[in-house]
This record gives C-alpha cells, sequence and structure tokens, in this order.
C-alpha cells in the first residue's frame, strides 16, 4: 500500500482509526504494526488519549490508544481492582489422610490395613470439598 492521504476517525466510544483517502479503515492497532512497504501507516502520529501527547502507532498501546506510562498506569489500576481468589480449604483432605495413615501403627503398612474403611472415609473427605464421583 502506498503512501496516501488519511483522516484520523474517532469512534462514539473514543477509539481511533485511520481512514485512507480511497476508504479503507485501518484500526489503529493494526496500523501501528504495519512494515514493510506500509511501515508508514506505523509512523501516522497520533495523541494518547489519557494525557494528549503526540506519538507514533506503533508506540501507542492498548489498541493504538494510549502511550506506554498511561498504559501502564491502566494495568496496574486494574490488578488492583481484580477479586482475589477464593482460599481452599484443604482441612477436610488433611483429616482424612492423617485418619488413614493411621500413624499409631507406625511407619509401615501391613496386612491389617483396612482397604474398605480407608477409601470411606477418603469418600467422605472428597464430598466435603465437593467432590463427588471423583468430579468436582
Ligand atoms: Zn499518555
Amino acid at each position: 500500500m502506498t503512501k496516501q492521504a488519511f483522516k484520523i476517525l474517532k469512534s462514539a466510544t473514543g477509539d481511533r482509526a485511520v481512514k485512507l483517502q480511497d476508504g479503507t479503515v485501518i484500526p489503529a492497532d493494526i496500523a501501528g504494526l504495519a512494515a514493510g512497504a506500509d511501515k508508514w501507516l506505523s509512523e501516522i502520529v497520533c495523541k494518547c488519549r489519557d494525557c494528549g501527547k503526540p506519538f507514533p502507532l506503533s508506540q501507542l498501546h492498548g489498541g493504538g490508544q494510549w502511550c506506554e506510562p498511561c498504559q501502564e498506569a491502566s494495568v496496574v489500576d486494574s490488578t488492583d481492582v481484580a477479586p482475589a481468589p477464593a482460599p481452599v480449604d484443604h482441612r477436610p483432605l488433611v483429616e482424612a489422610l492423617m485418619s488413614i495413615a493411621s500413624w499409631s501403627e507406625g511407619n509401615e503398612v501391613d496386612g491389617s490395613f483396612d482397604e474398605p474403611s480407608a477409601a470411606k472415609t477418603a469418600r467422605a473427605a472428597l464430598a466435603a470439598v465437593g467432590i463427588v464421583g471423583g468430579v468436582k
């Protein structure tokens, strides 16, 4: 694509795009990636949406909208508001394993190990943490 006249379009949400003389509309982030014969597209200067400073599209982030410091500031903000994952309660599983391991009999398991009882204890513990039939 040879260099041609263009206009910077702004959508209702504030996203910018490059409209070329031939009618082609290229989103700002795509234009910022242009290389080779289209490299001139990535060199089109556009203002950062937050600080208003001019930058070539190749240096604008977030879909070709913000300069690096403004983009980084917004990333930090979104991390701050992200909900913390709910803590997992492992206690029922730990209790069941301790019960099955039956430390009172020592470190070795012998023929007296009660497998059906151990399986019952394990299944009850899995059910307590929401795992039924091996499926959560
Ligand atoms: Zn900025």
